[in-house]
């Protein structure tokens, strides 16, 4: 028999439904199945759900509610921001793309993809805390950048990253900006104002798997990814997902009322975890501890050791971890973000994400810290 996840330390991963997302959502994957865009009553309350969740996450992000473009998740808000902004770029003479090497692959994968199709693709190095270098961003940029794109905080590490700075070399250049906040939105008050774009994503914050929205600013223009129905200012095609937009507004709404709170707390659990490892072990180093990092982000790297050996070890004792990306677990290559970070291959295999959320407790914390210690010692010694 499986043994349950007693102790959850993956919230980087994905976070459990929350009661406000799950109240949200019920009606409408019961009797309210009207479709938003239909003009009768029931097509009507429908909308109205879809129109009282725009208007929360706008809320939340500090943006419009007409700037609220909803998508099937962070994934797709960063294809649609690079891509349609590149597209919609190559169209005023502008064919230059410009990411960071630590970009999640949602975003970096289309910006290789776009290389392919012609845009001159360059992606800013970082420095050994997991922080983009200002000197390589500016460097890569130029009147012909379409798009920058930098990410509010890293997946993996945890870095915080210099976004009114970026946004400034962006705007300078003239070509739009666009930061993946899919990680940094949970834990930091993020200000869409930073960003002509902005991704963000439901299920980081207590709200249902495949759903987002990319922040369009006004007067930012983008091409679509989708054509059809018109939705969206034309910029996203498709029926409404109306059970899960209605549970993205309420997860989102609820997660930031209480998000000065669980950070207070979740900081306090991370540091504990984190001093109790690194007392209870030698040869393990806390990455991007030198700059700001996400407060619920606890990532190592521990010598002599195979961290998918570690993540096995460790579910086996009912603890849920992580190496790092999980759509990137169970690929024998070693993680783009250690590598340039300058961490050798060698140690890069020894990595261990514990990222937490608003009900990890102290017991939690001990019970973990107590696990990766003895399954550390297991593992050298075989
Ligand atoms: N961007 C970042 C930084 C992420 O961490 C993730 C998910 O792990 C995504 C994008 C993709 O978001 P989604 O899972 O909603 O497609």
């Amino acid at each position: 028999m499986q043994t349950p996840t007693s102790v959850y330390l993956d919230n980087a991963a994905t976070t459990p439904l929350s009661d406000a997302a799950r109240s949200a959502m019920e009606p409408f994957l019961g009797d309210r199945f009207g479709n938003a865009s239909s003009v009768y009553a029931a097509g009507r309350e429908a909308r109205k759900a879809v129109d009282e969740a725009r208007e929360r996450v706008a809320v939340a992000v500090g943006a419009r509610p007409d700037e609220v473009v909803f998508t099937s998740g962070g994934t797709e808000a960063d294809n649609l921001a690079l891509k349609g902004a590149a597209w919609h770029g190559r169209e005023q003479g502008h064919d230059g793309v410009v990411v960071t090497m630590i970009e999640h692959h949602a975003v970096l994968d289309p910006a290789r993809w776009l290389g392919k199709q012609g845009f001159r693709v360059s992606e800013a190095g970082v420095d050994a805390s997991g922080v983009v270098r200002l000197d390589a961003l500016k460097a890569a940029t130029d009147g012909k950048t379409a798009i920058v794109s930098v990410m509010w905080a890293n997946n993996e590490v945890g870095s915080v990253q210099p976004v009114a700075e970026a946004a400034a070399i962006a705007r300078a250049a003239g070509a739009v900006f666009h930061s993946d906040a899919v990680q940094g939105m949970p834990w930091i008050e993020i200000d869409a104002e930073s960003a002509d774009l902005l991704s963000i994503s439901a299920h980081k914050l207590g709200g249902p798997k495949g759903v987002g929205a990319l922040i369009v600013r006004r007067g930012v223009k983008i091409q679509p990814l989708f054509h059809g129905g018109g939705q969206e200012r034309e910029i996203r095609s498709g029926t409404y997902n109306v059970a899960g937009i209605a549970g993205f507004g309420a997860a989102i709404e609820d997660w930031v009322l209480h998000r000065a709170s669980t950070v207070e707390h979740v900081a306090a659990l991370r540091d504990g975890l984190q001093d109790a490892i690194v007392k209870g072990l030698t040869g393990v180093r806390v990455s991007a501890s030198d700059g700001e990092r996400l407060p619920n982000n606890l990532h190592l790297v521990i010598e002599g050791i195979d961290g998918e050996s570690l993540i096995l070890l460790l579910d086996a004792a009912g603890i849920a971890a992580s190496q790092g990306s999980a759509c990137s677990s169970g690929a024998a290559e070693p993680s783009h973000v250690l590598a340039a970070m300058g961490v050798s291959r060698d140690l890069a295999r020894g990595a261990l994400r514990l990222t937490l959320g608003p009900s990890t407790t102290d017991a939690d914390v001990d019970r973990a810290a107590t696990t990766v210690v003895d399954a550390v010692g297991k593992l050298r010694a075989r």
